[in-house]
């Protein structure tokens, strides 16, 4: 295994950065969560709850316009950012000029969650991601479509960018089986890395991370309860709160994928190995980060 396994001894060696007892919220970062559609509207609520668990100071979360003032009521932390949206209800790649001015002034943004429309969310990310470099995004779920055609624009972010796709979706975004996928895992994480310039977290009961330059992680001490609806969701959002707080693309990767696979032990340990739900790990995450302190 050339893969160095992520475990708590590993993330001991690689510190959070810790707040001055007289910081404010904006020395722990701004994190946009862009995502939502009317037939998933609840994916954008796990992923932005879990940045501000992850210790982020601020959230933002931009939506489609009928979905805004539920998002904001139910995430009463969040100030909301109403989007256009398409007949179907999904944020309209319209609203792109304006998402790129409000990243300008935010730290780190996640796209994705919730968003189904593979064509009209490919639109909007690329539309996104032709942004000055400067931010931290995380791309997961909808934006992770046509991320191929993208390699030009994602080559401008200097390894940026972290991507969480399950099996599924690494096929799609690479043009392979998943069945391939799963055959070399490894592999194929580090190859997209490269590919594209981006951290890898190539997601299952094994998550496989690579970076651009080359390194791989790997860790398999989460449980099968964490396979459930909003739990990839849950890990974007925590991803992108890291980033928020300023730590490095592959540290916030291993980090994230740790936190959200210990938080599915305690679940599991406490409730029962299957039956937990996404929404109850983010509660989870803030003793074990603190756990580390
Ligand atoms: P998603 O499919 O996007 O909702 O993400 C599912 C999350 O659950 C990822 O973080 C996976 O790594 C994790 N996961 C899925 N299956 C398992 C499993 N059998 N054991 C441990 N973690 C899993
Ligand atoms: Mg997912």
């Amino acid at each position: 295994m050339r893969e160095t396994a992520i475990t708590a001894d590993l993330l001991r060696r690689l510190p959070l950065p810790q707040p001055a007892e007289d910081g404010d919220k904006d020395q722990r970062g701004r994190v946009l969560v862009i995502g939502g559609s009317l037939a998933v509207p609840g994916a954008a609520l796990l992923a932005a709850t879990a940045a501000l668990r992850a210790g982020a100071g601020k959230l933002q979360i931009a939506t489609c316009q009928s979905l805004a003032l539920h998002l904001g009521l139910a995430v009463p932390e969040a100030l909301v950012v109403r989007l256009p949206e398409t007949e179907a209800g999904e944020i309209d790649p319209e609203a792109a000029p304006l998402l790129r001015e409000r990243i300008e002034r935010c730290d780190s943004a996640l796209i994705g969650p919730g968003m189904i429309d593979q064509d009209v969310a490919a639109t909007l990310t690329a539309n996104i991601l032709i942004c000055d470099p400067g931010s931290a995004f995380v791309l997961d779920a909808g934006a992770l479509g046509r991320l191929k055609d993208l390699r030009g624009i994602l080559a401008r972010h200097n390894g940026q960018i972290v991507i969480t796709p399950h099996a599924g979706e690494m096929a799609s975004l690479i043009g392979i089986s998943k069945s391939e996928v799963l055959s070399s895992p490894a592999e194929i994480a580090g190859e997209t890395a490269r590919l594209l310039n981006c951290v890898v977290a190539l997601k299952g009961a094994r998550t496989y991370i690579a970076s651009p330059e080359g390194e791989q992680w790997a860790y398999s001490d989460g449980n099968v309860g964490l396979a459930t609806s909003g739990s990839g969701d849950t890990l974007a959002g925590i991803i992108a709160g890291l980033l928020a707080r300023g730590v490095a693309p592959a540290q916030a990767t291993q980090w994230g994928v740790y936190l959200h696979g210990e938080a599915g032990n305690r679940l599991a340990r406490a409730r029962g190995r299957l039956g937990f739900l996404a929404r109850e790990l983010l509660a989870e995450i803030p003793s074990i980060m603190a756990g580390f302190d």
